[in-house]
């Protein structure tokens, strides 16, 4: 078993998008308009995965995600195989809904799956479903990481999305989870809209944005959580700015999903070329074209 900092080394892990569909509606999706043409990588490209790490060793962890990856059939014979290719950890990313019913989460965690990444769209039921347009699926991803949390080997990781509908809830979230003893990290994913423009007008301002996102923090650190913040300027975080991490393990998915990535235009920023941040991304297209350049707000970094 690899130690709790090492199961959060994005290099130690490789992810694969096995399965397309999803049962929510999130407004915030970054792929509901590729979902239904995207293809995830079949059998034979996740037995040639296993097969490579089992002799070259490359990797402690697979991360078996997608659109919503326990609608995958086949999902407890994967990370059977999984374990039996030697991967230490076996982890999902999730709504995690379907956790929420025991005999599964019990099967799943017979098979391997030791580490649940669940995305937790709120704090509280209403605001949660009217974010993935699905009645009653807060309780249902609440229960799946109670369930979860009764076995004292797993860990769980959170994802938020923060936009408009949810930045303001940001420590609401973390007190919501507080109980939670295996919650060993939680994210905060700033929102892009997979295109040039925030079409759906779920942007908020950063500066706007940032006193939740601070208190947030703050609750989740005083609980013993590691955070990572993904897709937000490191200048503006102060104290929290070695919290941002934009890297991801090793990603196999249709090569299609990167055209439209790169949409978002990343990597924008008045101070690029005085700045030596190697981890921001800075602004995006979509965000410039609703709030303009920021440059009066954004200050160069100099230390990486
Ligand atoms: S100045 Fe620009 S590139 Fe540098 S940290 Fe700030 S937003 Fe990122």
């Amino acid at each position: 078993m690899l130690s709790i900092e090492q199961r959060f080394d994005h290099s130690a892990y490789v992810s694969m998008t096995m399965e397309f569909r999803c049962n929510l509606k999130c407004v915030h999706c970054m792929i509901e308009g590729t979902m239904d043409y995207l293809e995830p990588q079949s059998r034979q490209k996740f037995d040639e995965l296993l097969a490579y790490n089992r002799e070259h060793q490359k990797w402690s962890g697979l991360i078996l995600t997608g659109s919503e990856i326990t609608l995958h059939r086949d999902l407890p014979e994967l990370a059977i195989a999984a374990k039996r290719s030697g991967f230490k950890h076996v982890r999902i990313q999730s709504h995690g809904m379907h956790l929420g019913k025991l005999e599964y989460c019990t099967k799943l965690i017979g098979a391997g799956v030791d580490e649940f990444f669940i995305s937790v769209a709120a704090a509280d039921a209403e605001s949660h479903d009217s974010i993935t347009q699905v009645q009653g699926s807060f309780q249902k991803t609440l229960q799946g990481m109670e369930n979860v949390d009764r076995w004292e080997h797993t860990i769980s990781i959170t994802n938020t999305v923060v936009t408009k509908k949810s930045y303001k809830q940001l420590p609401q979230v973390v007190d919501a989870l507080a109980h939670l003893k295996n919650l060993a990290q939680m994210e905060f994913w700033f929102y892009w809209p997979m295109s040039g423009k925030d079409d759906k007008s779920l942007l908020v301002s950063h500066l706007e944005m940032l006193p939740y996102l601070q208190e947030a923090v703050i609750k989740a650190q005083a609980l013993g959580r590691r955070v990572e913040i993904k897709n937000f300027p490191q200048c503006l975080l102060g104290d929290f700015k070695h919290l941002l991490v934009n890297g991801q393990p090793q990603l196999f998915i249709d090569p299609v999903f990167w055209r439209e990535f790169e949409k978002n235009g990343f990597y924008q920023c008045k101070h690029r070329e005085n700045c030596q941040s190697i981890e921001c991304l800075g602004l995006n297209s979509a965000y410039i074209e609703r709030f303009g350049w920021e440059e009066e707000i954004l200050v160069p970094q100099y230390n990486g």
